[in-house]
């Protein structure tokens, strides 16, 4: 795992889909848990920080796209953690495992970093959803926008259901202002960063 920030780690060697740890909390959570492969990656990383998969109590799923939840069954499986996930995406999750609590725009995740907030981004998804924490104005983006090659862009276009809706989302996102951002698609942007999203939104969107 990789150090983002306090409290937050990538997992490392994930072929697609960035998968998140957040270790600040009641207990352990994930963001996204990348390809069908991913889990034992996971696994075998956490435990060499000290982590068991039991530690884990809740996953946060951002869409439902196969680079997302590929490994959810397989960790769900073996961590007992609650799926959480927002209701326009939850039919889809629940072709592989089912969604324990459904969130939607505004709900604030208490026991995750002091207060996760849940902020719909529809777009790329139908109910595409980000996770923000706004005191360290830390945000886990998913594919609302990605980092490919170390380049802000939009999505790519054939996975992404309406590009005008996800294009008003990125506009919503980049008016965060975010200090730290977390990609399902490239390394995390920890520097310059809301400069470089309000750069990216005046003139790319
Ligand atoms: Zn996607």
């Amino acid at each position: 795992m990789k150090q983002i920030t306090d409290g937050v780690y990538q997992f490392q060697g994930m072929a697609a889909g960035g998968v998140y740890l957040i270790t600040d909390g009641d207990g352990l959570t994930l963001v996204d848990t990348g390809m069908p492969n991913a889990p034992n990656q996971i696994i075998r990383q956490m435990k060499r920080a000290g982590y068991a998969p039991t530690d884990i109590k809740r996953i946060l799923i951002t869409h439902s796209h196969m680079d997302h939840i590929g490994g959810l069954a397989k960790l769900k499986t073996i961590s007992g953690a609650e799926v959480i996930a927002s209701a326009a995406e939850k039919p889809d999750i629940e072709q592989v495992i089912a969604v324990d609590r459904v969130v939607n725009d505004g709900d604030i995740l208490g026991e995750v970093m002091g207060g996760l907030q849940v902020i719909a981004t529809p777009g790329h998804s139908a109910g595409h959803t980000v996770y923000w924490q706004p005191d360290r104005r830390i945000l886990f983006i998913g594919d609302a926008l990605m980092n490919w090659f170390g380049r802000l862009s939009m999505p790519f276009e054939k996975p992404t259901l309406d590009m005008e809706q996800a294009k008003e989302s990125a506009r919503q996102i980049a008016a965060l202002e975010p200090s730290i951002v977390c990609f399902g698609h490239g390394p995390a942007l920890t520097e310059n960063t809301a400069a470089e999203i309000t750069a990216f939104a005046a003139h790319r969107l």
